[in-house]
C-alpha cells in the first residue's frame, strides 16, 4: 500500500543544500520534490538513547528540516556501548543537549528543537501538535501506550521500534491508514513478565537495526515513496540474521481507533501499565529497607538470608557482598521455596527493587511474614553504600 506524501515540498533548496543532499536528488524516487518536502519536515524523536541515536543521526544527515529531541536523562558510562550520538565526554550531560550537539555537527541546516522535559500526559499533546511525525524509541509500556494515543488522537503518524538482546520489531502506526499500536498489543504485559533492556540487556548494534528502519520508514512516509510499514510488523532476529513481516489488521473493536472508541483522551498510563502489580506494592509497604540499613543489618551481624534474585550475568556484573542468587523466576515456578532458611530473616534485592518486590509478595503468601526487599535494589547499594563498584 503507497500512501501520499505527508509534507509539502519546500519552496527551495540553497545551492549549499543541493551540494549537500546531491546523492538523494540523483535516486528518480526522492529527486528535488523529495528532499523539499525532508526540509519541510518536522520530525519528533522520543528518546535520546538507544534507538534514538541512530535514528536522530540518520534524520539529520537525511535533511529533516526540523528535528525535535526529548529526554530528561543524563549521559551515563553504561548508555556509551549502543547510544552512539553520545561520546565519551558526554557523561553527566544531558541526553537532549548532548544529541542536539551532535546533531548540528552532522548538518548545521536542521533546526534542533530540545524538549529537556520527561514527556507526560501534560505536555504530550502539546509537544506532538509542532510536528509531522514521531519516532519512538522508548523503552516502556507506559510511554509507548501514551506516544500511540497522543497519535491517534492527534491524527499524527509515528514509527515504532523495539529492541531487546538480539530481537527488534518495528512498524508505522497510521490509525488514519491502518492498525494502531493497540490494536496489536490491546493490553500491556503484566507488570515484570517482560524484562527491560536494563534489565536483560542489548546487543548494541541492533540499536542501529531498527533505528536505521525506522528512518527509512520515516523519509517513505514524509516523502510519500515505496511501501511504509503501516500495517505490517517487522521482525528482526539478528542471531539467525532473519528479517520477516506479518500482517497488522486495524481491530475494529480497537477502544482508541476502533468503530466505536471509548478511549477518547489520555489515560493514567503508569497505572494502566501498573509499574509494579498490587500485590508487590502491598507486600513492600512497609516491608522496605535502604542499602544502607541492609549495610547496617551486615555490620552488626544480624542472622539475616540475602537474596539476589537477578539473571546469573547481572550477578557477574556487581552483586551485594554475601547474597545468594536465587533468580525471580525460581520463585515464580515455587522451586525457590525449599532454598530458604526458615530460622534466619529473608532479605530480598534485585537490581533496582520492581522484581523484589514482586517476589516479596510471593514470599508472604508462603507465610515469611518478616522478609523485607531493598528498595533501589543493587544500584542503590553502589550510590550509597559502594561507589567503587559498577552499574549496568
Ligand atoms: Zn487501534
Amino acid at each position: 500500500m503507497s500512501l501520499p506524501p505527508l509534507v509539502e515540498p519546500a519552496d527551495e533548496l540553497t545551492v549549499d543544500e543541493v551540494r549537500r543532499y546531491s546523492r538523494h536528488l540523483i535516486i528518480p524516487d526522492v529527486g528535488m520534490e523529495g528532499q523539499k518536502r525532508l526540509k519541510n519536515a518536522k520530525v519528533l524523536c522520543v528518546g535520546a538513547g538507544g534507538l534514538g541515536s541512530p535514528a536522530l543521526m540518520y534524520l539529520a544527515a537525511a535533511g529533516v528540516g526540523t528535528l525535535g529531541v526529548i529526554d530528561f536523562d543524563v549521559v551515563d558510562e553504561s548508555n556509551l556501548q549502543r547510544q552512539i550520538i553520545h561520546g565519551q565526554s558526554d557523561v553527566g550531560r544531558l541526553k537532549a543537549e548532548s544529541a542536539a550537539a551532535s546533531v548540528r555537527e552532522i548538518n548545521p541546516n536542521v533546526d534542533v528543537v530540545i524538549h529537556n522535559v520527561a514527556l507526560t500526559t501534560d505536555n504530550v499533546l502539546d509537544i506532538f501538535a509542532g510536528y509531522d511525525l514521531i519516532v519512538d524509541g522508548t523503552d516502556n509500556f507506559a510511554t509507548r501506550y501514551m506516544v500511540n494515543d497522543a497519535a491517534v488522537l492527534l491524527g499524527k503518524p509515528y514509527v515504532w521500534g523495539s529492541i531487546y538482546r538480539f530481537d527488534g520489531q518495528a512498524s508505522v502506526f497510521w490509525a488514519e491508514h491502518g492498525p494502531c499500536y493497540r490494536c496489536l498489543y490491546p493490553e500491556p504485559p503484566p507488570p515484570g513478565m517482560v524484562p527491560s533492556c536494563a534489565e536483560g540487556g542489548v546487543l548494541g548494534v541492533l540499536c542501529a537495526s531498527i533505528g536505521s528502519i525506522q528512518v527509512n520508514e520515516a523519509i517513505k512516509v514524509l516523502t510519500g515513496i515505496g511501501e511504509p510499514l503501516v500495517g505490517r510488523l517487522m521482525i528482526y532476529d539478528a542471531l539467525e540474521m532473519k528479517y520477516r513481516d506479518v500482517k497488522v489488521r486495524k481491530d475494529p473493536e480497537c477502544p482508541l481507533c476502533g468503530k466505536n472508541p471509548t478511549i477518547t483522551e489520555l489515560i493514567d498510563y503508569e497505572a494502566f501499565c501498573g509499574a509494579i502489580s498490587v500485590e508487590a506494592q502491598e507486600a513492600a509497604s512497609g516491608a522496605t529497607i535502604t542499602a544502607q540499613e541492609l549495610k547496617e543489618m551486615q555490620d552488626r551481624g544480624d542472622d539475616i538470608f540475602l537474596v539476589d534474585v537477578r539473571e546469573p550475568n547481572e550477578y557477574e556484573i556487581v552483586s551485594i557482598p554475601g547474597a545468594t542468587l536465587i533468580p525471580k523466576g525460581e520463585f515464580l515456578r515455587g522451586t525457590a521455596l525449599e532454598r530458604l532458611p526458615q530460622d534466619k530473616k529473608i532479605v530480598l534485592h534485585c537490581k533496582s527493587g520492581g522484581r523484589s518486590a514482586e517476589v516479596l509478595a510471593v514470599l508472604k503468601d508462603a507465610g515469611f511474614s518478616d522478609a523485607v526487599h531493598v528498595g533501589g535494589g543493587v544500584l542503590s547499594w553502589v550510590k550509597t553504600v559502594d561507589p567503587s563498584q559498577p552499574t549496568y
